[in-house]
C-alpha cells in the first residue's frame, strides 16, 4: 500500500536512461561537446601528420637545396590544424558548461519535486539527511559522469582507433603493437581497480569512524567534561586516527604501485616501438618523421588513458551516487490521486467516517470498522488511551495514508475521490509538535496564505497571541527561527503555528494538542488562540488537555481503533465504570492519560 524505503543501490541503466533523458533536452549543446571533442581529437591525429612531413622535409634535403616557402607551408597547415584544436577545445568547454550547468539545475528540480509529493509514511521511514544528500549527488554525479564520458572514455577511444589507423597505414607491424599494448594497458587497469577498490573502501570506512567518534565527542562535550574524561576520549579517538592511518597508507601504496607499473609499461612500449622503428628504418620502411610521429601519438595516447582507472573508479561511485536517488524516483508515491480526480468542493465542513478501517501494512487493524459522523462546526474531542488509534483517523482523513476499507467523507465526497491538493487546502492542521521553516517568522506565518500582506499576517499573530513575543524579540517579525523553530519555545512555536492556521482559514481544523505541559501562562495564551482558531470550523481535536475538552460539543473515547463510548463531558463522566470516567479519575483535573 506505502511507497516503501528505497533500496540503497540500483544498476547503471536505469541512471544512465535518466541522465539522457535530462540531457537531451538540449540536443545543441550536447551536439556541440561531441563536435568540440571531435575537433580536438581530429587535431591531434591529424596535426602530427604535417609534422612528420615537415620533418621528413628537412632530413632529406641538404641545407642549401630547403625551399623555405613549402616547409612554411607545411608549418601553416600544422598550425592550422591545431588552431582548429584550440577552437574545438573553447566549444567543448564552453558547451559542456553550459550543459551541466542547465541538467544538472534540471535533475535537482526534478529529484526535489518527486521527492516531496512522497507519501508522510516515506518521510517517516528514512531519514531527512540520506534524503538530502541523495538529492544533492543525484546532480552532482551528473557533472562527474558526463565529465569521465567525453574527457576520458570518449576521447581515448576516438583518439586511440584514430591513431591506431594511421600507424597501420603507415607501418602495420607498428599499428598492430600500439594496438595490442593500449589493450593490455587498458586491462591492466581495470585489473588495478579491482585491487584498489577495496583499500579505498577500508580507508573511506576509517575516516567515517573518525568521524563519527570526532561528532558524538564534540555533541557529548559537556558530559566529557563533567567526567573530566578528556584524555580517555583521546585515547579513543588516538586508536582511531591510528587505523585511519594504516588504511590510507596502504590505499596510497597500492595507488603506487599501480603507478609504477603502468610507468615501466609506458616505458617499454615507448623504446620498443622506436626499437622496431630503427629495425624498420634500417630497411627503409620508416623515415625520421615517423619517429617523431610515433613519439608525439605514444605521448598523446598515454596522456588520454593514464587515468583511466581512476576515471572508472569515478564513475563507479557516480553511478552509486545517483543509482541512490534514481531508486527514490522510481519508488511509486504511496497515495495517489486517482485519474481525473476533481477538486473537494467544501460547503458545509461535515464529516463522516463510514465502516472505516486501516491497517499499517500487514499488521494487525489500527481502525476497526469505525462510523463516525461530525456536522458542520461541531467540536469534536478524540480521547483515549495512547496507541488507540487517534492520530491515525486524523491522518487518514488528512490522507496521510490511504484506507483499507470504508470511506472518509467530506460534505459527501469521498476524500480518495478528490485531489489531495485540494483536499489538504480546506483542512487546517496543527500537529503536536510544530515544526517551523529556517525562514522568518514573517514567511513561517504568510505560509498558512502564501499571498497574506504583511498586515494580514500581523492580524493572524496577534489573534494566535504571538504578536506581542515576536516584536519584543530584536529583530521582530524578521527573526529567523533557526533550524525546525529550536530557537522558540515550545508555547511559542505552537502560537506561531495557530497564527498560521489561522491565517490558512480552512473550514475544518485538526488539532493535535502538545502533550507537554506548558507552564500556566503559555497554556492561557494558547487556549486563547485556540478559541479564535476554532471559531465557525469544524473541528477535530486530540485532545490531551481536560481544559480543551470542557469547552467541546462532543467527546468520542476511542479504545482499540473503535469509539467505546460517546458524550458531552458529563454524559460520559456519569457512566461510572466507563473508559472516561477511569481516565478522569485517574488523571483528575490535570491531563487525560496518554503519552502519545
Ligand atoms: P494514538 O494517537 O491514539 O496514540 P496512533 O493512532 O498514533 O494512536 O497509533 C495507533 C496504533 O498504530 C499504535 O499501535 C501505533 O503503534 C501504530 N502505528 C502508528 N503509526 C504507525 C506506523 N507508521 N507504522 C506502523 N504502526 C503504526
Amino acid at each position: 500500500m506505502e511507497d516503501t524505503a528505497p533500496k540503497k543501490k540500483t544498476d547503471s541503466q536505469p541512471v544512465l536512461r535518466y541522465y539522457f533523458t535530462a540531457a537531451k533536452k538540449y540536443p545543441l549543446v550536447l551536439g556541440l561537446v561531441f563536435v568540440g571533442n571531435l575537433m580536438i581529437q581530429g587535431a591531434g591525429i591529424i596535426g602530427p601528420l604535417y609534422l612528420q612531413r615537415f620533418i621528413n622535409s628537412i632530413a632529406s634535403t641538404p641545407p642549401e637545396q630547403i625551399v623555405v616557402g613549402s616547409l612554411l607551408t607545411l608549418l601553416g597547415i600544422f598550425a592550422f590544424i591545431n588552431f582548429c584544436g584550440w577552437i574545438g577545445q573553447r566549444i567543448q568547454m564552453l558547451s559542456i558548461m553550459r550543459l551541466e550547468a542547465n541538467v544538472m539545475v534540471d535533475l535537482a528540480n526534478q529529484a526535489f519535486g518527486s521527492l516531496l509529493r512522497h507519501s508522510h509514511d516515506f518521510f517517516i521511514s528514512n531519514f531527512a539527511g540520506t534524503l538530502t544528500r541523495r538529492v544533492n549527488r543525484y546532480s552532482r554525479a551528473f557533472e562527474d559522469i558526463l565529465d569521465i564520458f567525453i574527457f576520458s572514455f570518449f576521447s581515448t577511444a576516438v583518439f586511440g582507433t584514430g591513431v591506431i589507423i594511421v600507424l597501420i597505414q603507415r607501418n602495420l607491424y607498428l599499428g598492430l603493437a600500439l594496438l595490442i599494448w593500449v589493450v593490455l594497458f587498458i586491462s591492466i587497469q581495470a585489473a588495478m581497480v579491482r585491487i584498489r577498490q577495496p583499500l579505498r573502501k577500508k580507508r573511506t570506512e576509517e575516516d567515517s569512524k573518525v568521524t563519527g567518534i570526532l561528532s558524538d565527542a564534540v555533541s557529548n562535550q559537556s558530559t566529557i567534561s563533567t567526567f573530566a574524561s578528556v584524555s580517555q576520549e583521546q585515547g579513543v579517538f588516538g586508536v582511531a586516527v591510528q587505523s585511519w592511518k594504516a588504511a590510507m597508507l596502504k590505499s596510497w601504496y597500492a595507488d603506487a604501485f599501480i603507478f609504477a607499473v603502468q610507468g615501466l609499461f609506458a616505458l617499454v612500449i615507448e623504446v620498443g616501438l622506436l626499437a622496431g622503428g630503427v629495425f624498420l628504418y634500417q630497411r627503409g620502411l620508416m623515415t625520421v618523421g615517423d619517429f617523431v610521429l610515433i613519439q608525439i601519438y605514444v605521448i598523446g595516447l598515454m596522456d588520454r588513458i593514464w587515468n583511466l582507472g581512476n576515471s572508472l573508479r569515478r564513475l563507479y561511485d557516480a553511478y552509486a551516487d545517483a543509482g541512490e536517488m534514481v531508486a527514490i524516483l522510481e519508488t511509486p508515491y504511496g497515495v495517489k490521486d486517482i485519474p481525473n480526480a476533481k477538486p473537494l468542493q467544501v460547503s458545509k465542513g461535515e464529516i463522516e467516517f463510514k465502516d472505516l478501517s486501516f491497517q499499517f501494512g500487514e499488521s494487525a487493524a489500527v481502525i476497526n470498522d469505525m462510523n463516525l459522523k461530525i456536522i458542520a462546526r461541531e467540536k469534536v474531542a478524540l480521547v483515549g488511551p495512547s496507541g488507540a488509534g487517534k492520530s491515525t483517523i486524523t491522518k487518514l482523513l488528512l490522507r496521510f495514508y490511504d484506507v483499507t476499507s470504508g470511506g472518509a467523507y467530506i460534505d459527501g465526497q469521498n476524500i480518495s475521490e478528490v485531489t489531495q491538493e485540494s483536499l489538504r487546502a480546506s483542512i487546517a492542521f496543527v500537529p503536536q509538535e510544530p515544526v517551523l521553516f529556517h525562514r522568518s517568522l514573517m514567511d513561517n506565518i504568510r505560509y498558512g496564505k502564501q499571498d497574506a500582506s504583511d498586515e494580514e499576517v500581523m492580524e493572524a499573530a496577534k489573534k494566535a497571541r504571538c504578536h506581542d513575543f515576536i516584536t519584543a524579540l530584536p529583530e521582530g517579525y524578521e527573526t529567523h527561527v533557526g533550524e525546525r523553530g529550536v530557537k522558540l519555545s515550545g508555547g511559542e512555536r505552537q502560537r506561531v503555528a495557530i497564527a498560521r492556521a489561522i491565517l490558512k482559514d480552512a473550514p475544518i481544523l485538526i488539532l493535535d494538542e502538545a502533550t507537554s505541559a506548558l507552564d500556566s501562562e503559555s497554556e492561557h495564551l494558547i487556549q486563547d488562540a485556540l478559541k479564535i482558531l476554532m471559531e465557525g470550523k469544524t473541528v477535530i481535536v486530540i485532545a490531551h488537555r481536560l481544559s480543551t475538552i470542557m469547552t467541546m460539543d462532543r467527546i468520542v473515547v476511542i479504545e482499540g481503533g473503535a469509539i467505546a463510548a460517546q458524550g458531552t463531558h458529563s454524559e460520559l463522566l456519569d457512566q461510572e465504570g466507563g473508559l472516561y470516567h477511569k481516565l478522569w479519575s485517574i488523571q483528575a483535573g490535570s491531563f487525560v492519560a496518554d503519552e502519545g
